[in-house]
């Protein structure tokens, strides 16, 4: 007999359910309603997919976009399965052909839209036998949802005629209205609700706040030249700026193309296509991109700007790692952005959840502890462990007592009669010669360069977070001058203290951009690269996107595996019968083929092929030409290599004096390890790089 189980392994190829996905399956077979509330990439298809397989009769998938229709057809066809979508974008015969097999019954899933549904029923649907109704992203029903389409209000008009076929509604939005609103709109019975963890842990979180223009672009480039083959997405709040991330990544030599609601349809759909394709790796795009796009190796999204909210935020990086693969997220923002945002919005009743909610977006963005838990929170899950996986965690800020720094702050602000924003304050503080301090005579002030002994950038830190405690406000209607508030008198006064963080360094940051990425495929693996040219074949011969074919953990899995024989696929993860059967030989071939060609071609690490270059006898300067990378890199490297006991002669880059007082002055210091306090405190002597292989070397001795 056919159980969930066995489906699960035979068709999906996968061993076991996730959580939540045998309970709902095994409800939906007992013939009740039920609704379903998962995040993006939890598994919600499979819910109802292996309960239609076990049905005698056909299941209706319900579902408001023609292209996610096609994607799941063919998914479900590429394992075997008898599926069909039936709308408005095909021709008078291919309906009637699929009309014909259902009404004979060969149809197991019958994906349609809201209106092809209703239409459909009136002329022959009726005449179908059906077991099971399954209607996706069902929140478009409701008003309260974001996306409210009043096409689903029409589902309910033939509930009548199903009374005793069971309705599944399911949805990624989790908010208590909408799932309620759901179930009265589409009129189920009582329906049991399943409400999944919002938790995706796949997905690294961190966030990038108050970055320069020409730094952002640095580090984006920086972070896509470590991820040379993975698609991801740029979303930016306006049109332009799509257009300009798109233009500057081509000028760098990457596929890069954008997307915004003012394309025609058709270039629209190509860029679309040309993305599920894995014919364009970077997509620059307003939110109106994503939406119907199921594409499960999308290993990574930057937000250009703060998002209006979290549930939106929550959803465009939920796009990322759908196959559960790790994925990385990084938001950039600053205040302008707010400032946009505002303005997006007039008066009215929205407008104060409307601010709210872009409000709790900052205070996300501004945050100092675990984001998991502060965006599991917001949807309502309580959770007391951190993460692990975001910047907080990977990097907790240390905290120390700022009051003096405020006040500093908060008595430029007064002195410049709160006529100051951020930047111009900062000036101010530093005693910076500039135009804005001098046409304002901001250098009379007695406030003019007390905290001059703080970088510009340190000043921004600190600034931040000053006004993330309520110290002083921001007034976004006027030209964002800074406010002291009452809090902030009171600690003027002495009245009250504060902590804040210090700036995280710089290489602490980089480090913390992903500790799981380590579990990719290498992609100049050549098995990697033959597997990925065969499956681009065979979905270009089947015109479906290369993941219908397998996706990226069925990849990693054959790699890593390397199976000897057919029999052992049915241990790769996404690989069942009909997918076996298919081309279960070639990808042994495949494997086989490559196990007896010699290992020397696969690619060095790049510290390997900067060890190379030393011991060939080349200079550091020379090693970075002919690498093309910086001398501070490369001697990175050098430092790198000779923790890990290879033959490096760190004593030719500093000399032995240099290391004694580095040693004397860290012992001082509590044993530090941060370059600044020690570069300060040898008054700017000896440089950071010098200081850097200095603290390598003594590092062996004490830990
Ligand atoms: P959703 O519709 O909730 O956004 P999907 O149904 O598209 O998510 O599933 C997301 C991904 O997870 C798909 O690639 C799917 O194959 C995979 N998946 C679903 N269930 C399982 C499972 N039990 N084991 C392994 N992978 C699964
Ligand atoms: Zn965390």
């Amino acid at each position: 007999m056919q159980t969930p189980k066995k489906i699960l392994k035979e068709v999906f190829g996968f061993d076991e359910f996730r959580p939540l996905q045998g309970d709902i399956i095994e409800y939906a077979m007992s013939g009740q309603d039920a609704v379903v509330v998962m995040p993006t990439g939890g598994g919600k298809s499979i819910c109802f997919q292996i309960p239609a397989l076990l049905f005698p009769h056909t299941t209706i998938v319900i579902s408001p976009l023609i292209s996610l229709m096609k994607d799941q057809v063919e998914s479900l066809k590429a394992n075997g399965v008898e599926a069909a979508f039936f709308n408005s974008s095909q021709s008078e015969f291919d309906k009637r052909i699929i009309v014909d097999q259902c009404i004979e019954g060969k149809v197991k899933l019958l994906y349609v839209s809201p209106e092809t549904f209703i239409h459909a029923f009136d002329h022959w649907l009726k005449e179908v036998p059906v077991s099971f109704i399954a209607i996706d992203e069902a929140h478009c029903v409701s008003m309260w949802g974001h996306d409210f389409r009043p096409e689903y209000g029409q589902i309910k008009m033939v509930r009548k005629h199903y009374d005793n076929v069971p309705y599944m509604a399911l949805t990624a939005t989790a908010d208590k209205i909408t799932r309620k609103d759901i179930a009265q709109q589409l009129g189920l019975n009582d329906p049991q609700l399943f409400l999944s963890s919002f938790n995706r842990d796949n997905l690294s979180l961190a966030v990038r706040g108050h970055v320069p223009k020409k730094q952002k672009e640095k580090e984006v480039l920086a972070f896509l030249n470590n991820r040379p083959d993975e698609a991801g997405i740029i979303y930016c709040l306006s049109r332009k700026e799509t257009e300009q991330w798109s233009q500057f990544l081509q000028s760098k030599g990457y596929d890069a193309r954008h997307y915004h609601a003012g394309l025609s349809n058709a270039d629209r759909d190509h860029v679309q296509e040309s993305f599920i394709h894995d014919d364009c790796q970077i997509i620059c795009a307003t939110i109106a991109f994503g939406m119907g796009i199921d594409k499960p190796n999308v290993r990574w999204i930057i937000h250009n700007n703060l998002p209006k909210n979290i549930e939106g935020y929550y959803q465009e990086i939920g796009r990322a790692g759908r196959d559960g693969l790790p994925s990385e997220t990084v938001l950039y923002y600053n205040y302008r952005d707010v400032v946009l945002l505002n303005d997006f919005v007039q008066n009215g009743d929205l407008q104060s959840t409307y601010r709210e909610k872009v409000q709790r977006m900052v205070q996300y963005a501004e945050a100092t502890t675990c984001r998991r838990n502060i965006l599991l929170s917001y949807f309502g899950e309580l959770n007391d462990t951190s993460c692990g996986n975001c910047d907080n965690c990977i990097s907790p800020p240390e905290l120390f007592d700022g009051s003096q720094l405020a006040q500093m702050a908060l008595s430029g602000i007064i002195r410049a009669k709160e006529n100051v924003g951020l930047n111009t304050l900062i000036n101010l503080l530093r005693g910076a010669k500039s135009m804005d301090v001098f046409e304002n005579n901001y250098h009379q002030l007695k406030t003019y360069g007390v905290g001059a002994e703080h970088s510009f950038r340190d000043w921004q830190h600190y600034l931040n977070q000053m006004i993330n405690l309520g110290l002083m406000e921001i007034a976004y209607d006027q030209h964002l001058k800074l406010r002291v508030t009452a809090f902030g008198n009171a600690v003027l006064k002495g009245e009250k203290q504060i902590q804040i963080s210090k700036p995280v360094e710089k290489a602490k940051q980089k480090a913390g951009a992903s500790k799981k990425a380590a579990a990719k495929a290498d992609p100049a693996d050549l098995l990697t690269q033959d597997l990925k040219s065969f499956r681009k074949e065979l979905a270009s011969k089947n015109r479906v996107p290369a993941y219908v074919i397998f996706n990226d953990v069925t990849l990693n899995e054959l790699v890593a595996k390397k199976p000897d024989h057919i029999d052992e696929l049915e241990n790769i993860k996404g690989l069942g019968k009909v997918k076996i059967e298919r081309f279960g030989e070639q990808l042994i071939e495949i494997i086989g083929s490559q196990k007896s060609k010699p290992m020397s071609k696969s690619k060095k690490s790049t510290t390997d092929q900067t060890l190379d270059l030393y011991l060939a006898g080349l200079s550091v300067e020379d090693i970075a030409k002919e690498r093309e990378l910086s001398p501070t890199t490369i001697l990175g490297h050098l430092c790198k290599l000779y923790e890990e006991n290879h033959p490096i002669n760190l004593n030719q880059f500093v000399t032995e004096y240099e290391v004694n007082q580095i040693r004397e002055v860290r012992k001082k210091m509590g044993f530090t390890s941060q370059l600044k306090p020690i570069h300060e405190a040898l008054n700017g002597e000896i440089d950071y790089h010098k200081i850097g292989v200095a603290l390598t070397i003594l590092g062996k001795y004490i830990k």
